[in-house]
């Protein structure tokens, strides 16, 4: 399995890196919309996709008015954007209102059910999980299941980072897990009060649920540098850490 990062930034893109947003190409698959989506186009191998959406917050769903020129001159059978029922409601409510973007995209809407596992993915049906976090508004972790071996990938964005017992037992032994981390360790009361999560926390959540590899995302997007996260120090906490950049392509 490979996952694709076309936005590995949070709030607004930087010159490095777009708004948040990842593709599953084998499975059609997509997390979050955010301005990175406009990658998506060549990497598209299906005839369905499916949009997961962590949240409504504008870094997550800027793309989604982007659909019209990134499905463009393909045939699709369906495309699917899930997403809270809170969430989906104020997206069609507002980032659809004609003032603000006139043209409705053709996706079909679909609620998460609060709770319960469903199935997203074209080839073979993929399981997914949700769990809520603490962000401003609420968002979702999403954990998805591949058939067969198990696989398994969970995506955590804009969340303080959970560190129960019971995240750990949701999490553990994750091949991937996609773990937001916004801010240094000495930023961590800016990060607090967003809704966000920093390097010693987020190093700490992947070590704790025993994942095989963690990658660190949403990062900020005034950290321009080779090194925004203190990656020396996630690695002291847990030495399995890499960071997100556009255009890379994870295997796990
Ligand atoms: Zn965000
Ligand atoms: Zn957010």
């Amino acid at each position: 399995m490979n996952l694709h990062c076309l936005g590995t930034s949070g709030y607004h893109p930087s010159e490095a890196r777009q708004t948040s947003c990842y593709f599953l190409a084998e499975d059609g698959v997509v997390l979050d919309a955010g301005s990175g989506i406009f990658r998506l186009t060549p990497l598209i191998q299906t005839d369905r996709l499916d949009i997961l959406l962590s949240h409504a917050h504008l870094d997550h769903t800027m793309g989604l008015t982007f659909l019209h020129d990134v499905l463009r001159g393909r045939e699709f059978a369906e495309v699917r954007v899930w997403a809270a029922a809170d969430k989906l409601a104020v997206i069609q409510a507002c980032l659809f209102q004609q003032l603000i973007f006139p043209a409705m995209i053709p996706v079909r809407w679909m609620v998460v059910p609060p709770g319960e596992a469903f199935e997203v993915g074209t080839r073979r049906p993929l399981r997914v999980e949700t769990r809520n976090q603490e962000h401003p508004g609420g968002s979702l972790a999403y954990r998805i299941r591949w058939p067969g071996d198990g696989k398994t990938l969970v995506y955590a964005t804009d969340t303080v980072g959970d560190t129960s017992a019971e995240a750990q037992r949701w999490m553990r032994a994750a091949d991937l897990l996609v773990h937001e981390c916004s801010f240094r360790d000495r930023e961590q009361d800016w990060a607090m009060q967003t809704g966000h999560c920093w390097t010693s926390r987020a190093a700490g959540i992947g070590r704790s649920a025993g994942v095989k590899r963690l990658l660190l995302a949403h990062i900020n997007p005034l950290e321009t540098g080779d090194d925004p996260i203190d990656l020396a120090q996630a690695r002291g906490i847990f030495p399995e850490t890499v960071v997100a950049a556009d255009g890379d392509v994870v295997p796990f």
